[in-house]
């Protein structure tokens, strides 16, 4: 089927930078610069200035990075680690395959992780608070210090969603003692395949990180087990050259947010993710446009039906949902009720104003409020 509206749109993105693209893949395959060379090395630096951190370790995606800083860190059995339900599953399965025990906490109305909570769920063996900045929007990062300063707890920032989302001025991925994002396609900087990457403060981190992405080696030398979860060279000269323009990619994304915001504000059957701003605490990014909407099942429809491509976050259940995972003895209200009602509407920087207009024209359509409200009854 060939969407009016599509999800994502890679065809289109390639080809609004495709001599420079082509130009780069040419330049990095002549010169042979295929593992950890100084493309590598450029990107990491450049993301590190980026993100405002000290380091920034290539890795091969996301999973892989939030798999090493646990690791790094000496999380493993018997330790539990807090995060969300609603995360992809690769959040959980960092936590799950280092032997630690993931325990799943409810989110509030930003769909973001509660931290009362949090503070609810920590115990003993509690070792480490992971918030994921979900849909572009940094969770609350101040009362999730506080608790973390007061509890003796590790903060790890999944900022997969969330490259150049601002907290109280501060980006995503400088929060914790580290963090990973994802440079899967879809996200906000896409890789052609997978990429991901590590951020933090700690020199003694980034430098067992970079041995771990590389079969324990420090210079040459194996000093400990390592695995093998580089971040691919020609990948790594891509991400750079997107980094130069990554500004105006986020800009478009939040004027696509502000379109549906001021176009569908008023209709009441749906919860919208807060609008764009720039100058309260947040400066969100617009990874994903996720909204609640009653009746989610006809709007899905009437949006299919109508040529708009829409997806229900993570297939439409939280990671505590998916039986063979053995984690559905936790009990989540709020996060429950939201995938029952969740909707994500297409959010891409290929998008036209048209396009949102549309998108946003069909959701009006489907509640009712395309005509005038009828006069009220004297
Ligand atoms: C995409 C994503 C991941 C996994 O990233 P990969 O690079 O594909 O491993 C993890 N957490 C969240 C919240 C994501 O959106």
């Amino acid at each position: 089927m060939s969407w009016k509206v599509p999800y994502v749109d890679y065809p289109g993105q390639f080809r609004r930078r495709e001599a420079e693209i082509m130009e780069t893949i040419q330049r990095v395959l002549s010169h042979g610069d295929l593992v950890l060379r100084h493309q590598l090395r450029d990107f990491e630096r450049n993301l590190a200035e980026f993100c405002g951190t000290r380091h920034a370790i290539g890795v091969s995606n996301c999973t892989d990075g939030l798999f090493l800083i646990l690791r790094a860190l000496g999380i493993g059995p018997g330790d539990e680690v807090i995060t969300v339900s609603h995360t992809f599953v690769a959040t959980v399965a960092a936590i799950h395959h280092n032997g630690a025990t993931p325990v799943l906490v409810d989110i509030g109305d930003d769909h973001l992780i509660d931290p009362a909570c949090v503070e609810a769920a920590v115990t003993q063996r509690t070792k480490a608070i992971l918030p994921v900045h979900l849909n572009g929007r940094v969770c609350d990062m101040r009362a999730l210090k506080c608790l973390a300063e007061r509890r003796g707890l590790l903060i790890i920032e999944d900022a997969a969603q969330a490259l150049g989302a601002t907290y109280e001025g501060l980006k995503a991925g400088s929060f914790g003692t580290a963090a990973a994002f994802s440079f899967y396609p879809a996200k906000l900087l896409g890789a052609f395949g997978d990429g991901g990457a590590v951020t933090t403060n700690s020199a003694e981190l980034a430098d067992r990180i970079t041995r771990l992405r590389d079969h324990g080696r420090q210079e040459r030398q194996i000093v400990e087990w390592g695995f093998n979860c580089r971040l691919d060279n020609l990948q790594a000269a891509l991400l750079d050259l997107k980094l130069g323009s990554f500004a105006q990619d986020l800009a478009r994304r939040r004027e696509i947010a502000g379109i549906y915001r001021r176009l569908l504000a008023d209709v009441s059957e749906l919860l919208l993710p807060p609008a764009p701003s720039s100058h309260g605490t947040h400066f969100d990014v617009f990874q994903n446009y996720e909204i609640e909407a009653v009746d989610r099942d006809a709007l899905e429809s009437r949006l299919t039906a109508a040529g708009v491509e829409t997806m229900r976050p993570w297939g439409g259940r939280g990671v505590h949902q998916f039986e063979a995972l053995g984690l559905n003895t936790f009990r989540l209200p709020r996060t429950e009720l939201m995938f029952a009602r969740a909707l994500m509407l297409p959010m891409h920087t290929e998008l036209s104003d048209e396009q949102v207009e549309f998108v946003a024209h069909c959701a009006r359509e489907c509640y009712g409020y395309l005509r005038q409200p009828l006069p009220r009854a004297a």
